[in-house]
C-alpha cells in the first residue's frame, strides 16, 4: 500500500493568501498546502479520500490518471468542492467512479451535484453514490469505518489495514479509539496548536498519539498557523508534520 498526501492544509489553504502568512517560513515549500486530501494505492486500485477545491492540480502532480473510488469523511466544503474535476478520471477511463459517503451527507451531495450524480440534459452521470457501511470490501481490499465528532457534525476516520485517516477530528465517541491500536500509520488533522470549537488542539492530538502509540503519526488540516519546522521542534519521534506529495510505503 502506498498513501501519497495530496494535500494537508486546512480550509484556507497554507498560506491565507498573498502576503498573509500567519506564523510560517514562506520560503520553505513544505509550508505550501493545498486542501486535505489523500490518495491510497492498495491491491492495484487508486482510492481517493475527499476531494478537496485543488484536486485538479494534486491529481496532476501525483501524476495519477485513474480514480477506481472516492471515500468521503464529511460534507464540508473543503473535503467535497473538488468533485466536478473527477469527470476527467471518469471521461479518461470510460467509467461511473463509486462515491462512498455516509447517509447523512447523501442528500446535500446530491443536490449541489445533481448533474454529477444522475446525469442533466446532454450530460451523462459520471459518479454514483454508495451509501457506506462500518466494514466494507472495495475489490480486495477492506476498509473499515466510523463516526468521529468534528463539533456540531461527525466525520469518518477510514482504516485501511494498518493505516488510518482522521481529519477535522475534535474528539472521539465512546471506546472507538480502541480501533486505531496497533497502527502502523495513522494522519490525524492539526489545525492549530490551540483547541478549536471543531478541532482538537495539539496537547489532546499528542495525548491520542500517547494513547495509541502509532509506528508513525501524520498531521494533516494544517492552517498558516503551524510553522513545519518549528511543529518538528515540539513533536516527539515519530510524530512529524506531513506536507504535500509526501507519500509513505506501508
Ligand atoms: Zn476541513
Ligand atoms: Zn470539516
Amino acid at each position: 500500500m502506498k498513501v501519497r498526501i495530496l494535500g494537508c492544509g486546512g480550509s484556507f489553504g497554507s498560506p491565507l493568501a498573498w502576503g498573509k502568512n500567519g506564523n510560517i517560513d514562506i520560503n520553505d515549500p513544505k509550508n505550501h498546502r493545498t486542501r486535505s486530501s489523500i490518495l491510497v494505492k492498495v491491491n492495484n486500485k487508486n482510492i481517493l479520500i475527499d476531494t478537496s477545491p485543488d484536486l485538479r492540480n494534486q491529481l496532476y502532480e501525483a501524476k495519477c490518471t485513474n480514480i477506481d473510488a472516492v471515500l468521503y469523511t464529511h460534507v464540508h466544503s473543503d473535503h467535497t468542492s473538488g468533485l466536478p474535476d473527477m469527470r476527467a478520471m471518469s471521461l479518461i477511463n470510460n467509467k461511473i467512479i463509486p462515491a462512498y459517503m455516509p447517509n447523512d451527507m447523501k442528500s446535500e451531495m446530491e443536490l449541489c451535484y445533481k448533474y454529477i450524480f444522475k446525469g442533466e440534459k446532454d450530460y451523462l452521470p459520471f459518479m454514483k453514490i454508495i451509501e457506506l457501511n462500518n466494514s466494507f470490501n472495495f475489490h480486495d481490499t477492506h476498509i473499515e469505518t466510523f463516526k468521529h465528532n468534528h463539533g456540531s457534525i461527525d466525520v469518518q476516520t477510514y482504516k485501511i489495514g494498518k493505516f488510518a485517516y482522521s481529519t477535522d477530528l475534535k474528539k472521539f465517541y465512546n471506546s472507538d479509539i480502541e480501533k486505531l491500536k496497533n497502527l502502523d500509520l495513522w494522519i490525524v488533522g492539526l489545525l492549530r496548536y490551540d483547541p478549536h470549537p471543531s478541532h482538537a488542539g495539539f496537547n489532546q492530538i499528542l495525548d491520542y498519539i500517547k494513547y495509541l502509540k502509532p509506528k508513525k503519526t501524520l498531521f494533516t488540516h494544517m492552517t498558516a498557523l503551524l510553522d513545519q519546522k518549528e511543529l518538528i521542534s515540539k513533536c516527539p519521534q515519530n510524530v512529524e508534520p506531513a506536507y504535500d506529495g509526501l507519500e509513505i510505503e506501508l
